[in-house]
């Protein structure tokens, strides 16, 4: 099924702290073609953020309604909430040949891997476990338990970092997004994706996506 679709796929993982919304953020600043997949969790809003800008906040009760009814690409709980990508968003906009990038943990880019193998998986790593520790304490936006459970956390997503196709070490700011812009460039570049948004030209030049 994935052929049908002539948008990329990214998804972005790191542990909290490793600097990915920035990271991503500037990105998007770019790369205006790329579309945020906007997901809902039924973790509370902090400070600042709203409701469809970064996240839809939900119950418990409504997400797992949601999921069961199969609304979700993938979900997972994370550090006690739940946190899912609609299904039907990233299906549309891949379709229409819009660029995706999902936000996600480990455990949603396992069952997105599934679904459409071409994904590209990026890990983002800290350059030290204990910059890690001092951007957590920095952001100053949760409780102290609440940064406690993430570092504990952080361990197990780095864990997961082997099972992602690129990894970025954001150690210097600059260098971390041009490697980010360079992977986002490279998969657009792919025979499949280039074939999609470039049907005309291939024909005109008789090459067939199909051929072996
Ligand atoms: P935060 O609460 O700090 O915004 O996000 C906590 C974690 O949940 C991050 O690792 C983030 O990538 C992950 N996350 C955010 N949205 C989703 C989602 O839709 N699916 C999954 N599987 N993880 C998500």
């Amino acid at each position: 099924m994935s052929q049908h679709f002539s948008g990329s796929l990214f998804m972005v993982a790191a542990p909290s702290g490793a600097g990915k919304s920035t990271l991503v953020n500037a990105l998007l600043a770019q790369e205006p073609a790329i579309k945020l997949s906007i997901s809902t969790t039924t973790r509370q809003p902090r400070p600042g953020e709203e409701h469809g800008r970064e996240y839809f906040f939900t119950s418990a009760e409504d997400f797992k309604q949601r999921a069961a009814q199969g609304e979700f690409l993938e979900w997972a709980e994370v550090h006690g909430n739940y946190y899912g990508t609609s299904r039907i968003f990233v299906e549309e906009q891949m379709k229409a040949g819009t660029d995706i990038l999902l936000e996600i943990d480990w455990q949603g880019a396992r069952q997105v891997k599934k679904q459409f193998p071409q994904a590209a998986g990026i890990f983002i790593l800290p350059p030290s476990f204990a910059a890690l520790e001092e951007r957590l304490h920095k952001r100053g936006q949760d409780e102290v338990h609440v940064i406690n459970r993430r570092l504990l956390a952080a361990g197990g997503e780095i864990a997961h970092a082997p099972e992602f196709e690129y990894v970025i070490i954001n150690e210097e700011f600059p260098v971390a997004l041009s490697e980010l812009s360079a992977i986002v460039r490279s998969a657009r570049c792919r025979f499949a994706q280039q074939a999609a948004r470039n049907a005309k030209l291939m024909s005109e030049l008789g090459i067939h996506a199909d051929a072996e």
